[in-house]
């Protein structure tokens, strides 16, 4: 049986000293990387992993973009995911070691969770490299911790109403909202309801970085999918 392992490694949320040692040993040692990336409408390649992967130092004509549909309906990503396993997988049975990454960390509402079912299916062996995820690097850059003593954290991608929101940030808990973009100014209206304070954090760790603590400010901003909310009432700076 050949001893070669897929490895699932974990980018960090985008500053390239944020990859871990181990995640840098696998990326030099594998024979091929395999990234997402999506293609715009204009056929504009967009890949916030490879522009991480493209910080490091390691041989970048191993690195091979796999595009994933960003459509509502997840079927056709479905298919990318398992398409990208497949052929990991081959690789694998032939003896080589391969990278599959993800920004932040690749169990964290990530793509690598929908490959696995191949690679059992497969007897592929592979191992997760875990990372930081990017709601902790908003709280490292906002200097605001994330959560405290006996305190909860709601971490959601998504809401259906107000409350969801309302109740635990009322009760002094963390909420995270992830994926906030479509949501945002509703989001700064139930922040400036509840007279909370929070970050507003875009593009951590890359020259896009920006924050703020002003719902005004998140109000005018374009939406853009990298984009976070962390709501508590902890001392700020
Ligand atoms: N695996 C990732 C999460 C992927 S889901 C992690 O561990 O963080 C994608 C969402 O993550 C984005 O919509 C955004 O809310 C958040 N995100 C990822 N990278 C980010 C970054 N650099 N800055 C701000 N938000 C980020």
């Amino acid at each position: 049986m050949s001893s070669s392992k897929i490895y699932a490694v974990s980018l960090g949320p985008g500053d390239p000293e944020l990859v871990t040692i181990k995640a840098l040993k696998y990326l030099n040692k594998c024979s091929v990387i395999f990234y997402p990336q999506t293609v715009g409408s204009s056929g504009d390649i967009k890949s916030h992993s490879g522009s991480i992967l493209n910080c490091l130092d390691i041989d970048k004509s191993k690195m091979q973009g796999y595009t994933v549909p960003m459509k509502v309906d997840r079927d056709d990503a479905l298919a990318a995911y398992r398409d990208v396993a497949i052929q990991a997988s081959d690789l694998c049975k032939k003896g080589s070691d391969i990278c599959i990454v993800a920004e932040g960390d690749i169990s964290f509402y990530s793509t690598f969770s929908y490959m696995t079912d191949v690679f059992n299916d497969n007897n592929t062996d592979y191992e997760v490299v875990p990372g930081i995820p990017a709601f902790i690097n908003a709280g490292a850059v906002g200097q605001i911790p994330i959560s405290l003593q006996q305190d909860k954290t709601l971490i959601i991608t998504g809401f259906s109403s107000d409350s969801e929101i309302e109740e635990s940030v009322s009760n002094n808990h963390t909420v995270v909202v992830m994926k906030p973009a479509r949501k945002k100014n509703q989001i700064c209206d139930i922040i400036d309801k509840l007279d909370k304070s929070f970050i507003y954090a875009e593009g951590v760790g890359t020259d896009r970085e920006f924050i703020t603590n002003s719902t005004d400010v998140v109000r005018e901003r374009e939406k853009t999918y990298f984009s976070i909310f962390i709501i508590n009432n902890y001392p700020q700076k």
